[in-house]
């Protein structure tokens, strides 16, 4: 049994099925930002909390016809089981899409997953027994986090700047960890507009760490769902396009098209799909059918290029806003990352300032953040906050940055 607080553990004495669960259900624990969400989605309190895409400027009327053609011309394989590999057009065209970011990849190396997270679970899953050690950034995705908890993996940070992972930090995690004994068994890392970080790894340190990494015998799981969101419509290259046999790349639709669809996929070094696909057919025997169709089907017949371009430029303006509010705002001694792409901005506030205590305060005055202990496996975190900016209006933004710097000012005056 684990030696944490039930509040830490999720199992509480009133539970009369305390003594069934597994060992590994010790690491489940609801995210922060899970237990926020009912509060911060009251619609007078601006949430910069979540990451939930924005999803206005889809084609809503050319989409539900597409969808009612889809089950006329071909209902009964649309609805019917398929392979948990996938449906062979849309791993095609994943491939197409991968291609903007240099990779070329064979279509019988995708795996279509139930979105990303999906992926990571299984990745996880393949690789980690318990107590293995994955290095991931600090802070880190947080879902991820719950995977590597799910499975009893323990997670070493590495330290990031504003040019993403530090190649000595991989280093000096990989020394630190052969010291104690234990194995590292893959890196975990979102190379681009992180997810909660707002930062790029820079090209220039790519081929460093994939060098490292492989010399040392460790696995890259690469995370990219937001590689296509770049402001300007940069593009970095893949890891996995310097490195095939080397990196798991994990990739999804949920930012580019339409999150409620659960569409992402794994694309393995060769040797590894096959016991993927096994773990995804035991996981849920095919991902919906119907859903990789409607993906399909868009790529096929929608400018995505351009619904892309759409997005990037909602997400850019909404990001300006963000910038110039937390300049025009924010008390002196707190600082921030300027993100290029995605939907992240990460904020330190001064020291003395505990931005999960002050939480419950700044849900009263109407804002809510997601406090940066969430994003850390390790409690660190507490002078951080992740502000998410994809969903609000501008305007929104701008009054909840001000909303958020009343409170912080309230708070260093205590
Ligand atoms: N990885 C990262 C870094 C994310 O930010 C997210 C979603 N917030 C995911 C994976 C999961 O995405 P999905 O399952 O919707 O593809």
């Amino acid at each position: 049994m684990s030696d944490l607080p039930p509040e830490r553990t999720g199992r509480h004495n009133l539970d009369p099925h305390l003594s069934r669960y597994a060992a590994r259900t010790a690491g489940m624990t609801a995210s922060e930002i899970r237990a926020l969400f009912a509060v911060a989605s009251r619609p007078e309190v601006v949430s910069l909390a979540g990451g939930m895409p924005n999803l206005a400027a889809l084609p809503l009327d050319s989409l539900s016809a597409q969808v009612a053609g889809l089950i006329a011309d071909d209902g009964l394989v649309a609805l019917q089981y398929g392979s948990a590999h996938g449906v062979p057009v849309l791993r095609d065209q994943i491939c197409e899409v991968m291609a903007l970011e240099g990779i070329s990849a064979h279509p019988d190396d995708v795996v279509v997953t139930v979105g990303s997270q999906m992926g990571l679970d299984m990745v996880t899953r393949l690789f980690c027994d318990p107590g293995d050690v994955v290095l991931a950034e600090g802070p880190s995705y947080v879902g991820a986090l719950g995977s590597f908890a799910a499975y009893q993996a323990q997670v070493v940070h590495v330290a990031m700047d504003d040019d993403g992972l530090e190649p000595n930090a991989v280093r000096e995690a990989l020394d630190q960890v052969a010291k104690s004994g234990r194995r590292v068994k893959f890196l975990y890392t979102i190379p681009n507009f992180h997810n909660p970080a707002g930062v790029t790894l820079a090209v220039s340190r790519r081929a460093e760490i994939l060098e490292i990494c492989r010399s040392r015998g460790v696995l890259v799981v690469e995370d990219n769902p937001y590689g296509l969101l770049g402001f300007d419509g940069q593009t970095y290259p893949a890891l996995r396009s310097t490195d095939p046999d080397n990196v798991v790349y994990l990739g999804s639709f949920s930012k580019t098209f339409a999150s409620g669809l659960r569409v992402g996929w794994v694309l393995a070094p060769h040797a590894v799909r096959e016991k993927l696909v096994l773990a995804a057919e035991s996981a849920t025997l095919c991902p919906p059918t119907l859903n990789q169709l409607i993906v399909s089907r868009y790529l096929s017949t929608h400018d995505w290029k351009g619904q892309i371009k759409v997005f990037r430029e909602n997400y850019r303006e909404r990001r300006d806003a963000i910038i110039s509010a937390l300049e025009q705002y924010m008390p002196t001694g707190c600082s921030w990352t300027r993100p290029d792409g995605g939907f992240y901005v990460w904020v330190t506030v001064p020291p003395g300032v505990d931005a999960k205590a002050m939480l419950p305060r700044a849900v009263t005055a109407r804002v809510a953040y997601a406090s940066g202990t969430g994003f850390y496996a390790d409690g660190f975190g507490s002078r951080q906050m992740r502000l998410s900016y994809c969903y609000p209006t501008p305007e929104r933004i701008k009054e909840g940055v001000r909303r958020l710097a009343s409170v912080l000012e309230a708070e260093m005056d205590l």
